[in-house]
């Protein structure tokens, strides 16, 4: 794979951040996550954290200047000059075209884009069975991967946690701001050659293995 930037696009719960973090380690390049970097400034309490919290925990998006400003800067940072992977941006067309944008000032060619499809029910499930290690942020579903021991991660011991927007009422939320206002980016990117459609509905292992297997070949 010539080094470019890669795009993550799927339905909350299809899989983008497991996916990404496979190939951002065969790849060796840095995952970048929106929603990752919004919960660590939750976290933190930052001004950024406090704006988000509200718009997070209702299960809508968060403005777009302010993603927009937030992946800006991350891939100003030296460890993205040899490509990186959006996981969960850009989720509207204004963030689209920002990309298309920010991409063209840098010099950069057309990002390669995946999407990662998966059916309603799974996503239902893969959405209220995640759990997250709150040391090394290996995720774990009850229903389709669960851990050895209930709560605690396989690797470190680390206390197994669910995310606040992981519960029904949120997803329903963060599912219709995926028709409404994520979904028009797969004809976006459809119509200008760069998609690549992959089926979701399975376990991670060969999800993986197919996507590197292409990028390898693009
Ligand atoms: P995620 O971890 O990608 O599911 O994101 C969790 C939440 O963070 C979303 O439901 C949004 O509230 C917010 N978020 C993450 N990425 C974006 C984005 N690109 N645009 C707007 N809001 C975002």
């Amino acid at each position: 794979m010539k080094t470019r930037a890669l795009i993550f696009l799927g339905a909350p719960g299809a899989g983008k951040g497991t996916q990404a973090r496979e190939v951002a380690k065969e790849y060796h390049i840095p995952q970048i996550s929106t929603g990752d970097i919004l919960r660590d400034s939750v976290k933190k309490g930052t001004p950024l954290g406090l704006a988000a919290k509200v718009k997070m925990e209702a299960g809508q998006l968060v403005p777009d200047e302010v993603v927009c400003g937030i992946v800006e800067e991350r891939i100003s940072e030296p460890d993205c000059c040899q490509g990186f992977i959006l996981d969960g941006f850009p989720r509207t067309l204004p963030q689209a075209e920002f990309v298309d944008r920010m991409l063209e000032a840098k010099g950069r060619g057309s990002p390669r884009v995946i999407n990662i499809q998966v059916d309603q029910d799974v996503l239902m499930k893969r959405l209220t069975g995640r759990r997250t290690c709150a040391v090394c942020g290996e995720i774990y579903n009850v229903y389709f991967g669960p851990p050895k021991q209930e709560g605690v991660c396989d690797k470190d011991g680390g206390k197994l946690l669910q995310r606040a927007d992981d519960n029904e009422d949120t997803i329903r939320q963060r599912l219709v701001a995926y028709e409404n206002q994520t979904r028009p980016l797969i004809d976006y990117y459809r119509r200008k050659n760069l998609l690549h459609d992959v089926d979701g509905n399975r376990d991670p292992e060969p999800i993986a293995q197919e996507l590197c297997q292409h990028l390898k070949a693009a």
